[in-house]
């Protein structure tokens, strides 16, 4: 295949993609702290890193990948919304967990090797802490234990800032017990009636970035292939995991690859939980909205370009999904070629993953598909259609179940089919009346058609 090249926010720029171990490729992303819904933002990074885990399954083999996602279970906004509830802490992160599973399974996203808490890694987060002071690169004062910056030669290097930049952009605490002020939180006293955990350094809870060490560690090893996240935890979330294990590891690099995904706004809005600004998943689910059509969206723009989320965003996700499961459904009868993906998608995907223009290439076979005059050809292209949908995520769904077809009989599917095709030849032959007739037949059984360039697509209504 095309050799895989990613853009690395590390050398600021692409790279040809080399795995330590062909057998044994490793990437990890920063997953969402489970305290709401997530919302379309968050999902980003799941969709866009879904499609990396896919190519890479594609050349390397289903079983030599591994992805490590983390959930992040400690956290103040979780201890404020169980709070609230009067319930544990564990009440609201299992309940936000089950709901991200499922959004995640109707965008089509693969389930992960190994999905690692903050709450399971305890004992792992702990001992990471104990050899960082231990080797001298941490220190405990008043409760707290913190992260020596000046220990660390390289510390500002991957996020390329000065440390006034870094002081100024983590808007640190300057706190009596911190030696430098750029030194960061591995280990803190909880607050009054919040969870805490025992440990050698006093009861407390981890701080956000050494949880992220300690999973990569304990699920994926000290060097793995691929890290990823949003645009915004370069800095300080990722400077501070480089920094934590690349000392707690004798300089051996955290991850090889960085990738990171530039972020959605709402109506040109930055979407955040916090912003109250927020679509999540799970209402968009609920409102109809199919999460084939959400992943589709997502993967609309380049993952790196930042995306504005917009009702004619969705709009069109929805009906390019129509016109390319329309072709589906013609060729039903049809058994699709077992064929490779096609060049123009692998070619896209492997330049740093151009899902935009991979997508464009699904309605160059589409419109193949629709011109093919022997069944050979449409084998073809109906077999490159589903392989490409395989690496995207896409056409998991019975064409007729797309289409909301399921209850409605084969005869009865054949007859509307065959109506449709009259009305066009009576429209062709001019014969508008007959071809109003037809319509107003079609609209009394509840059908409702849409014409597009690869034919007319028809539902019935809802
Ligand atoms: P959080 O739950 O905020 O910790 O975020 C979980 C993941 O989603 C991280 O990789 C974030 O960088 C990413 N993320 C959060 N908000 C957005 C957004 N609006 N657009 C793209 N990615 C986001
Ligand atoms: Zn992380």
């Amino acid at each position: 295949m095309t050799d895989l090249v990613l853009y690395d926010t590390a050398a600021r720029r692409k790279r040809a993609f080399v795995p330590i171990d062909e057998n044994r490729v490793t990437m990890y992303v920063c997953g969402p702290t489970v305290y709401a819904p997530a919302h379309v933002g968050n999902f980003r990074p799941e969709v866009v890193f879904d499609v990396l885990f896919r190519l890479l399954r594609h050349v390397y083999g289903e079983d030599k990948v591994l992805f490590s996602r983390n959930f992040t279970d400690v956290d103040d906004k979780i201890n404020a919304a169980a709070a609230q509830e009067g319930v544990g802490i564990n009440v609201i992160t299992e309940r936000f967990t089950r709901i991200y599973h499922q959004d995640a399974a109707a965008l089509n996203v693969l389930p992960k090797t190994f999905e690692p808490t903050a709450t399971g890694a305890m004992a792992d987060i702990i001992a990471f802490i104990e050899r960082l002071i231990a080797d001298g690169f941490a220190y405990a004062a008043e409760g707290h234990v913190l992260f020596s910056v000046a220990a660390s030669e390289t510390y500002g290097a991957f996020s390329r800032r000065s440390l006034d930049d870094m002081l100024a952009g983590a808007r640190v605490e300057v706190a009596p017990y911190k030696k430098d002020p750029a030194d960061f939180v591995l280990w803190k006293p909880s607050k009054p009636g919040d969870p805490a955990w025992d440990s050698p350094f006093g009861p407390g809870r981890p701080g956000w970035h050494i949880e992220c060490s300690a999973m990569i560690e304990t699920s994926l090893g000290e060097t793995i292939d691929i890290h990823g996240g949003g645009i915004d935890l370069v800095f300080p979330h990722h400077e501070n995991e480089i920094a934590q294990s690349t000392c707690a590891h004798h300089g051996a690099p955290l991850a090889n690859y960085w990738l990171h995904n530039g972020f959605l706004s709402m109506e040109d809005e930055k979407m955040s939980k916090s912003e109250g600004n927020v679509v999540t998943v799970h209402a968009m689910l609920d409102q109809g909205v199919r999460g084939e059509a959400i992943r589709y969206g997502l993967l609309s723009g380049q993952y790196r370009a930042p995306l504005d989320w917009t009702a004619a965003l969705i709009e069109r996700a929805q009906k390019s999904l129509d016109r390319l499961y329309g072709v589906l459904r013609r060729l039903k009868s049809v058994d699709a070629a077992d064929v490779a993906p096609p060049a123009g998608v692998m070619t896209a995907l492997a330049d740093d993953l151009n899902t935009p223009k991979a997508l464009a290439a699904l309605f160059e076979i589409a419109g193949r598909a629709n011109k093919a005059e022997t069944v050979d050809a449409q084998a073809q292209a109906k077999g490159e259609l589903l392989a490409a949908g395989q690496l995207l995520g896409l056409f998991k769904s019975n064409p007729d179940a797309w289409f909301g077809l399921d209850s409605v009989s084969d005869e009865e599917c054949a007859q509307i089919d065959r109506l449709l095709t009259e009305r066009a030849e009576a429209r062709k032959a001019k014969d508008f009346a007959r071809a109003d007739a037809i319509r107003d037949e079609l609209t009394a059984k509840g059908v409702q058609a849409e014409d597009g360039p690869e034919g007319t697509t028809w539902r019935m209504k809802g």
